[in-house]
């Protein structure tokens, strides 16, 4: 295949506060993301029209058309530079479809990058991450990977330091989340909450919850503190929607994961273990349980979306 070929990470957030609503209809958010080794890969040739195909697992749920976030990107990023945006655009999925793994927006950014080769702009790391920013708030992180600390609506980065590798299993679930659904689901929660305190758990109205703490064990690289700190201000509400997440959260704890944790959004859950080893009997495990349509090791942090064919 010619042109250009950019490989994105998938990402789970490691902790996610989510702040009140926003006039514009987002969060304010305080997160810590972090990219793991499951990728996309994005290709991008010059073709007579703009087109997207994709391949693999999911590909039927993702919008083959103009609408696709790595069309819009190419759109973008084409307009920025004074250029034709007309390319074809093929994705090659490993990141679960609407898991919560910004398998969207890795594919934004992975089209950004390539095409930013095939056509040989100058254009610097600052502008490319302005249109990352404005095509989605996870688009900008999966730009540059490793671990980081999200705010604004996501897309304002801070690189964060941390050692070590982090072995995880993802239990992916055979129903997608929508993100604003999630969302929705949240404000609703907190709503009934200020109503009627007693009624649902106090989770749900943490919002503020800080990842310092969590900043501190990630430098230390201690596995364990950073288990214990693992924090979803959406979780509740993903469970809410999708209430037999919690049984998949219980059997990766019983298959022996440090801690389990709904990535993002959800409905895909994370789950965190001691070591490589432990990875792998968790994930055969979680496996034979049934309780996910697929079970999937990976590392992290790994680096953002980078070129591994260039035209
Ligand atoms: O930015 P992105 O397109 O990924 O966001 C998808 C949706 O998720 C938004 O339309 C909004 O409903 C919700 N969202 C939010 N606050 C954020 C990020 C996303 O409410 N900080």
């Amino acid at each position: 295949m010619g042109g250009a070929t950019a490989r994105v990470p998938a990402k789970i957030n490691l902790h996610l506060g989510v702040g009140p609503l926003r006039a514009d209809g987002f969060h304010e958010l305080s997160t810590l993301y972090c990219a793991l080794s499951l990728y996309d890969d994005v290709n991008v040739r010059y073709a007579d029209e703009l087109s997207v195909t994709v391949r693999g697992e999911g590909r039927k749920q993702v919008p083959a058309d103009a609408t696709n976030l790595a069309a819009r990107a190419v759109v973008a990023l084409a307009e920025r530079a004074g250029t034709d945006p007309r390319v074809a655009i093929t994705i090659d999925k490993a990141i679960p479809v609407a898991g919560g793994m910004a398998g969207g927006s890795a594919d934004a950014a992975g089209a950004l990058i390539a095409a930013a080769r095939l056509w040989r702009r100058d254009i610097s790391r600052n502008d490319l991450l302005e249109v990352a920013a404005e095509l989605g708030s996870d688009v900008p992180f999966s730009v540059i990977g490793g671990v980081a600390l999200g705010t604004g609506r996501g897309e304002k980065l801070l690189p964060v330091l941390q050692r070590g590798e982090l072995h995880w299993v993802l239990a992916v679930s055979g129903v997608g989340l929508s993100t604003p659904a999630v969302y929705r689901e949240i404000d609703r929660l907190r709503d009934r909450a200020q109503n009627d305190p007693s009624a649902v758990d106090q989770l749900v109205t943490a919002g503020t919850a800080s990842p310092d703490a969590l900043m501190q064990a990630l430098t230390s690289g201690d596995v364990h503190a950073v288990a214990g700190l693992l924090h979803n201000d959406l979780q509740p509400a993903a469970l809410s929607l999708q209430p037999m997440l919690r049984r998949t959260l219980r059997a990766g704890k019983e298959a022996g994961a440090l801690a389990g944790i709904v990535s993002g959004s959800g409905p895909t859950c994370a789950f965190l273990c001691a070591d490589a080893d432990a990875a792998v009997r968790v994930a055969a495990e979680l496996s034979g349980s049934g309780v996910a349509k697929a079970v999937r090791t990976a590392v992290g942090p790994v680096p953002g979306a980078r070129l591994i064919q260039q035209s």
